[in-house]
């Protein structure tokens, strides 16, 4: 597990997240193995991070039985990569079955004939399926510095690539500005994504978090980086995302899709078995709330 998390031990009244009402299952099924290596990942990923191996299509059929009977309205998939399990189409598949489910990934490897497949998937089901592909930048320099060579290029073929099979693709960045270029790197986004042929650009910004590679690379959180009670006094703590939702991954059920690196996060081997408060002990729970942070789609 990775030693850069941190968890506020030593403060007192740490407030809990109740379950209000379980609405999302995400599924790790990228577990922590990605073709890329970004400077900020937050869960390290990378082609030889073994903490969490890919979930198999048995894996993820055994979480949807589980899922239908608590009423799960909606899922989603993230990793690592998703396109490198060697059962992701016949996991979209099962996941379409029983909801409308967002594809996380990095798009690098997305082909031609790949987008074609994605698109008889989606034909074949009543329910939708929606992409968010995770790029830094319209700027290949800028995106290559954090993702690595040819990242930026293949990601936009990626996005090419959905777009000709008729998705309009989500392109979420992580904040690497200050927020008052907020509308101006949107506006450059928007445009980026038009180029690409994409029908209906959107967007989702996120912020950093200071856990996994994020933490090597720029800092660790101070331990004024913490909430408290008082942090939710005119707050809805049900606004936070562990409130409505589970992470599967291969080896349990976490909080969370950001805490995966967290032995205190793993809170069952089941999600029947998590279906209880959480402390919001640890110091990216901070961002979260400060953030007003969701991995969701708007
Ligand atoms: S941020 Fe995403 S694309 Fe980058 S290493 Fe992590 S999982 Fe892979
Ligand atoms: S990191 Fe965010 S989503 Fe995860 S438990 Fe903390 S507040 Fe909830």
């Amino acid at each position: 597990m990775n030693t850069t998390q941190k968890q506020s031990t030593s403060v007192k009244n740490i407030p809990e997240v109740p379950l209000a009402n379980l609405e999302t299952l995400w599924l790790q099924v990228g577990g922590t193995l990605c073709n890329l290596q970004c400077t900020h990942c937050f869960i390290s990923c990378g082609p030889q991070n073994h903490t969490h191996e890919m979930m198999s299509l048995r894996q993820v059929r055994l979480r949807l039985e589980e899922s239908k009977l608590l009423e799960v309205k909606d899922y989603y998939i993230t990793g690592g990569e998703v396109f490198m399990n060697p059962e992701i189409f016949e996991i979209l598949a099962a996941i379409l079955e029983c909801g409308p489910l967002d594809v996380l990934t990095n798009g690098t490897l997305i082909s031609p004939e790949k987008a074609i497949r994605l698109r008889e998937i989606q034909n074949g089901s009543s329910h939708r399926l929606q992409f968010r592909v995770s790029m830094e930048s319209y700027e290949e320099e800028v995106n290559n510095l954090i993702r690595g060579k040819n990242a930026f290029r293949k990601a936009s073929e990626g996005i090419r690539n959905l777009g000709a099979a008729g998705f309009s693709p989500v392109l979420t960045v992580t904040r690497n500005w200050e927020e008052d270029k907020d509308a101006a790197m949107e506006d450059n986004l928007n445009s980026f994504l038009k180029s690409l042929n994409v029908p209906q650009p959107r967007l989702k910004i996120l912020p950093g978090f200071l856990i996994g590679r994020l933490a090597e690379n720029l800092r660790n959180y101070s331990d004024d980086e913490h909430v408290t009670e008082k942090c939710f006094e005119n707050y809805d703590i049900t606004n936070l995302q562990c409130s409505t939702s589970r992470m599967a991954t291969q080896t349990g059920v976490y909080v969370c899709p950001i805490l995966v690196d967290s032995d205190q996060a793993r809170m069952g081997g089941t999600i029947k078995e998590t279906l209880r408060p959480f402390p919001l002990a640890h110091s990216a729970c901070y961002t979260c709330r400060v953030t007003g942070m969701t991995c969701k789609s708007e």
